[in-house]
């Protein structure tokens, strides 16, 4: 559709070269679709990015990657990622183990990435509890197993009931169900690091996935880390004729009759399309709607929710190898105790960290470091409101105080990881919402909880409007997963509707 007041015309503009961003516009574009990628920063993947400090890449997202599977026993995101392309020039690199989860003093746990395995481990460490933790893997299992049929589309008649009367409920409540050894609760806890809420807050069947995700399809980095990804499906999209426009945002999106029209550039340039993907946040895409308002359904349910929670991540170049600083697994949960609620509570403060992941990229290298030196990041979820409400004159000593008690914490566990910094750089939660855009810096867009989950919002992708098409982490699940599949979902059903393009 073209018009006589653009500058240009495309058949559609994808806003935002995100995860599902770039998997969109790819799987578009390589089914002939003519499209325009629009982003705002200089590189491609928003969080799928790392970047340069003296001999260091530093990874800004990427700790553990879910859905490939093994060679033998392929996962979703690995089709995926040969269909568009770009799997045949990756590497990747997989985790010995799940996790190390240490409270000093407390417990020190490493679980290898095999169920077989992790029962032995909590066996020898919590004896006694065997059959109890097979019970749980079962239920672990299980749930997700009906949770993705559900997210697929079953009827819900054919869903075994027990993920309704078991998915919802506090994982917490799971655990006192199953478990009396609250080192074992720990331990087998330790993931909701990842997902922002607390066990007793958290719904069973999320932590439950990411479990699943991981002991049964393994973790995974990728040589040359998540930047390399978003690069290889920058390329692809660009080898079947794709257009990008790199420092340039979407200013607007342009209705005509109800529906979408294009998009208008910072650059003031006028793109006519009849299809708008858009990967960046809800309350941002309906902002830009030019001359139509959000419909009144999308008003009330954007009224009602909550961005979710943000992080603060101290990358560190280390003139050392994980083995001299005594590092054994790629990643590793620390807390300063088992007081979940506590720790949580602490994520909307600046009271000092409680929490921390560390993740070593050496252990399995993936390149990031010359040999004899390594590279770690330390993060812990927080809040963006604290450091919103600081004075700018505070900011800057802020961040390194906070910095430092990540380092402590590390220390307790690795000590000498100070002495071998060479190179080091931070992250809060305004850092993130610069480079993304989205409200709080959410990175796994809205609060992940149960009334904001999908069986109550359901999985949305149409927007109400015409022509405007939702990818991303505001419109389901965060992590690089769902977000990568996210892109390409909403892209293939765009072919389907659209057997014009042909
Ligand atoms: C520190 C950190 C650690 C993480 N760890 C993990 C992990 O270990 N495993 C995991 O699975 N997930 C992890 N995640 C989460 C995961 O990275 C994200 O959920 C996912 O990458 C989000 O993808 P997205 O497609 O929603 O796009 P985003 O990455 O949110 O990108 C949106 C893009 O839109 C662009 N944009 C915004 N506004 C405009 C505009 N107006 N015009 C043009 N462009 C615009 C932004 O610049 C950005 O590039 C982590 C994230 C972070 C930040």
């Amino acid at each position: 559709m073209s018009d006589s007041d653009s500058d240009l015309d495309f058949d559609v503009v994808v806003i935002g070269a995100g995860n599902a961003g770039l998997t969109a516009a790819t799987t578009l574009q390589r089914a002939g679709v003519r499209t325009l990628l629009v982003e705002r920063h200089s590189v491609p993947g928003g969080c799928a990015t790392s970047f340069r400090r003296g001999r260091y890449e530093f990874e800004v997202a990427l700790h553990q990657l879910s859905g490939l599977g093994t060679e033998g026993q392929a996962f979703s995101l690995r089709p995926l990622l040969t269909s568009l392309g770009v799997a045949e020039h990756l590497e990747f690199v997989e985790e010995r183990d799940l996790y190390r989860a240490v409270v000093p003093g407390v417990y020190d746990v490493t679980l290898p990435a095999d169920w077989a395995g992790a029962i032995d481990v909590l066996e020898a460490e919590f004896p006694g509890n065997r059959s109890r933790i097979e019970r749980f893997f079962d239920l672990v299992r299980n749930v997700t197993f009906w949770q993705v049929a559900a997210m697929d589309g079953l009827p819900a008649e054919q869903v075994d009931p027990l993920l309704f009367r078991q998915g919802l409920r506090p994982f917490k409540d799971v655990l006192d169900d199953h478990f009396d050894d609250e080192r074992l609760k720990s331990v087998l806890g330790a993931y909701w690091g990842y997902l922002g809420l607390p066990p007793s807050r958290l719904p069973f069947q999320d932590l439950a996935l990411v479990l699943f995700a991981y002991l049964e399809f393994k973790p995974w980095h990728i040589r040359g880390g998540s930047q390399m990804l978003s690069r290889a499906l920058l390329d692809s999209f660009l080898r079947a004729g794709g257009e990008v426009r790199f420092h340039t945002a979407a200013a607007a999106i342009r209705t005509r009759g109800g529906r979408v029209a294009g998009v208008r550039l910072d650059t003031g340039e006028r793109v006519s399309a009849a299809e708008v993907v858009s990967n960046v946040s809800l309350p941002a895409t309906y902002a830009m709607l030019e001359g139509l308002p959000a419909p009144a359904a999308v008003a009330r349910d954007l009224g009602t929710r909550r961005p979710g929670i943000s992080g603060f991540v101290l990358h560190m170049g280390l003139d050392a190898t994980p083995a001299e600083l005594g590092f054994t697994a790629s990643t590793n949960f620390v807390n300063v105790d088992m007081d979940d609620d506590r720790t949580f509570a602490a994520m909307r403060g600046l009271e000092p960290v409680r929490g921390i992941v560390a993740s070593s990229y050496d252990v399995e290298p993936i390149g990031f470091a010359p040999p004899g030196a390594s590279h770690v990041s330390l993060m812990t979820l927080q809040y963006a409101d604290a450091w919103q409400a600081l004075p700018p004159a505070e900011y800057a000593l802020a961040k390194f105080a906070y910095a430092e008690g990540l380092l402590d914490l590390l220390e307790t566990v690795t000590p000498g990881v100070r002495d071998a910094i060479e190179e080091v750089d931070v992250a809060t939660p305004l850092t993130m919402e610069r480079y993304l855009g989205h409200p709080g810096g959410a990175f796994y867009g809205y609060e992940q909880d149960a009334a904001d989950g999908w069986p109550f919002r359901g999985i949305r992708r149409e927007s109400h409007v015409p022509g405007l098409h939702l990818a991303g982490s505001w419109v389901g699940m965060g992590g690089f997963q769902p977000t990568l599949q996210s892109g390409a979902a909403v892209a293939g059903r765009l072919l389907e509707s659209k057997g014009a393009y042909a």
